[in-house]
Order: structure tokens, then sequence, then C-alpha cells
């Protein structure tokens, strides 16, 4: 059997990893050969669940490579109001309930040298610089891919991994399309240096700070610190120190028309503009941002998966279930994704693909449907305009933190 990966990111890679693990032939087809696009300066959260997918996946080698690199995630999670008042602190613990998994824990990682690290080892299996275009069925039952410089591939099973606007995807389910959801956010980072943290109060500089507002938008902080600086990577993009990552989120309708026309300067000047009046500290982290980093993000997501027949064409990561950033865990599902389509494949064994993308695809739509749902209850509540609901959630939270049992019953679960 020969497995054929459309696209080497996150989840493609990781799956090459896997498949290479148990034994089965492989070629990654990526269509850059280095990344440099904006988000590789970012590092990317990555959970319990997207840790034990690499940690299946990965070499031994890999996955010490990765562990080395990764930071801890740690911090507690904050709720304020614009003026920066405390309404409730998730401690670090309540968000880290399986602190004793040495696999299965939070880690924050850069982009860069999970990239790095997801490279390295692969050997000829990875084929860069391939744009894939189409696929056909050959006559004995095979699948043949195109590639833009004209060249072919043949294997048993086609995985499209190529992202959010996969081509793979394109073809086989193009029904299938992503939404606008109407919220924008606009991102940046605040570098953290010994003398710019000190202009920051401690409740933004350790873990995560949600600011709700009772008008329809909300200010996100996370500081992301650990793991070595790589300085300029492999992939030719510039990876950072410690800093403070923001997203101010809002409908669209609250932004001018010409948004996506902005540089880095108009957009920082146009969230200052948005926060006016809010507490000083945090329009120092939105107007000390790196403006390299500033960067519009309007919010796409997948609707419902809903159930397909199962061929020996199949998708993974952002190619099936695009979502938005509001969760964090896009790239997580989709390392789980390589993870069970691993096993799938492991435990059905080289003449029954088909049984095997079909375990693949069950188990997937349940756990992405509900990652889906979740993101995009997070992005809608970012921008919602309801400010009912925005006031009672408020006032949950208040007495959630005066009540501990309370405060853990409400947010069981959300470290896991
Ligand atoms: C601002 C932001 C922050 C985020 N933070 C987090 C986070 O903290 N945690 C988290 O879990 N997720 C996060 N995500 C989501 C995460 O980035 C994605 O879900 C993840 O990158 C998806 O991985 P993937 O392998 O499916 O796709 P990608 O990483 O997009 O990889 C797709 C690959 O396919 C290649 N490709 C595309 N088309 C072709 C073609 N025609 N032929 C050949 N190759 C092709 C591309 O070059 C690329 O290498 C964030 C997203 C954003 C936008």
């Amino acid at each position: 059997m020969r497995v054929m990966i459309i696209g080497g990111g996150i989840g493609g890679l990781c799956l090459a990893h896997g498949l290479r693990g148990a034994g089965i032939d492989v070629g990654v087809y990526e269509r850059t050969r280095a990344r440099t696009d904006w988000l590789q300066g970012y590092r990317i959260h990555i959970n319990p669940d997207g840790c034990r997918a690499l940690h299946r996946c990965l070499p031994a080698r890999g996955w010490a490579a990765f562990d080395s690199t990764a930071g801890d995630a740690g911090g507690g999670f904050g709720f304020y109001d614009r003026r920066l008042r405390r309404l409730a602190l998730l401690e670090p613990e309540m968000l880290t309930p399986a602190a004793d998994d040495p696999v299965g824990r939070h880690r924050s990682v850069s982009r860069m040298r999970l990239r790095e690290v997801l490279l390295d080892g692969l050997g000829e299996a990875l084929h860069e610089g391939r744009e894939f275009v189409r696929y056909e069925h050959t006559e004995d039952g095979r699948l043949r891919a195109h590639f833009a410089d004209g060249g072919t591939a043949v294997g048993d099973l086609l995985v499209g991994a190529d992202g959010a606007n996969s081509r793979v995807r394109q073809q086989y389910l193009p029904e299938l399309r992503r939404f606008d959801t109407g919220v924008v956010a606009i991102a940046g980072r605040y570098p953290l240096t010994a003398e710019s943290e000190a202009r920051l109060p401690v409740e933004l500089t350790s873990g995560a700070a949600s600011i709700l507002t009772p008008r329809s938008d909300s200010l996100f902080a996370a500081t992301w610190r650990g793991g070595p600086r790589t300085g300029v990577g492999k992939a030719g993009s510039v990876d950072t120190g410690d800093y403070v990552l923001w997203g101010y989120s809002a409908a669209r309708s609250a932004f001018p028309p010409d948004l996506h026309d902005l540089d880095g300067e108009a957009l920082r000047a146009l969230v200052s503009e948005r926060i006016d009046g809010w507490a000083d500290a945090l329009r120092i982290l939105v107007t000390g941002a790196d403006l390299a980093s500033v960067n519009a993000l309007a919010l796409k997501s997948m609707p419902t998966l809903r159930p397909w027949p199962s061929t020996t064409v199949t998708l993974i990561g952002d190619a099936i279930h695009n979502m938005t950033p509001m969760a964090g865990i896009g790239a997580n599902t989709a390392l789980r994704d390589a993870a069970v389509l691993t096993r799938a494949l492991t435990d059905a064994g080289p003449d029954d693909v088909l049984a095997a993308v079909t375990a693949y695809e069950e188990q997937m739509r349940g756990y992405a449907n509900r990652a889906i749902a979740q993101s995009l209850r997070n992005a809608r509540q970012a921008a919602s305009d309801a400010r009912l609901p925005r006031l009672a959630f408020g006032t949950t939270l208040k007495i959630a933190q005066a009540v501990p049992p309370l405060k853990r019953a409400l947010f069981a679960g959300l470290g896991s």
C-alpha cells in the first residue's frame, strides 16, 4: 500500500511520521519549499490531545526534540472587565488536570520549530515544491495525483492535508465550503523584554486574559514564554522571543470596509481607537505591538460535517474541518486526525484501506464537529451584541469566583 499525502503542514507531516513508523510507504507532496507566512512567527498551543498524537506518531528522536523545544503553556486564565478589574481567575491547576502525565499536558511551541521537528527524518518521503492540481482514478483502481509541474504520482490512498483552501476537498467534496462567520479579529504581538514587561501589570504577562465588555467586542491576551529562541529558522522567517499575543474581535460591520487593505500601523491605530477609555495597560499592550505582527483575519468556519460515503480519498486537518482560531484547537485536531488515521490504517491492514478510512472518518466527524461548534461559539460570543447574556456572564463569573465549588463545576473539563 502506498499513501500520498497532499500538503506538508502540521497534520500532513505528523501523519507521514505515523505511517512510516507503522511501515507504510508514504509520500508527502508540499507546494512550498519554505513557509514564510505571518503565522509562522507565532507560537501555537498544543493541548494534551495534540501532544498524545505527536507522541504516537513521531519517532522517539522527534518526540524528544519536540519535548525539549516546547515551553510550558502555564499560567491561569483570567476574566476581566475593560478597566482590567478581575471577574474570575481559573488557576493553572484547574487548566492542567493531567499535570502528572509526562506526555499529555499543555505546551506552547514556536510554529517554526514545530515545523522543523516535523520535517526532520522524513528523507525521501518528502517532496517539496510539488503543487497538487487534481487527482484521477486509474484503470487498476489506484489514484494518480497531478502536480503543477506536469509530474504525477500514483498511490492507493490519497490524503488531502492541504489546509483551509484544500484543492483535494474542492475536487472530492465540492459542496462542502467554509462560511464567513461575520467576525473579524485583529491580532498583534507585544514583545516582552525586561523594559516592556515592566510597563504591563502581571494580569497581562502571565497566562491568558479575556476582557469582557458590555459592547459587541472583546479583547484576548495570552503570554507566550519559554522554549529556546531560535533566531532566524531554516524556514527563513523570524522566530520570536517571549511576547504577549493580543486579539481584538468584533463584528465585521464595526470595521471600515477597506479593513483588509490597511497595514499594521493603521490596524494597530484602529484597535487603539476602539479601546479608547479602557484600562491604560490594555492600550499600552496594543500600541506596543510589533507592527509587522499586526494582521486582520476574517474568521471562517466549516459547517457541521455530515457523513459522506468513504472512498480511497480522505481529508485531514483544516482541509476538512477548518475552524476559527477562537478555541486554539485547529492544529490539535489536525494532529489528532493524523494519529487516528495512522491507527485505523495499521489496524485494518493493507487489504482493507476502505474499512480504515471509514473508521477514521466516523471517529473524526465526532470530535471535529465538537471542535468546530466550540470555536464558532467562542467567535460569536466575542462579537455578539446581545447585551443581556454578556452582563449575565460577567455576573456569573463574579459569583463563581466567590464560590470555588461553583467555579470548578462551571469550568470542569476546560483544560482537558
Ligand atoms: C491566528 C491563528 C492562531 C492559531 N492558533 C492555534 C493554536 O494555538 N492551537 C491550535 O491547535 N491551532 C491554532 N490555529 C489553527 C492552526 O494553525 C491550523 O488548524 C493548522 O495549521 C492546520 O494544520 P493543517 O496541517 O491542516 O494545515 P496547514 O498547516 O495549513 O498546512 C497545509 C499545507 O498544505 C500545503 N498546500 C496547500 N495547498 C497545496 C497544494 N495545492 N499542493 C501541495 N501542498 C499544498 C500548504 O503549503 C501547507 O504547508 C491557529 C490559527 C490561526 C489563524
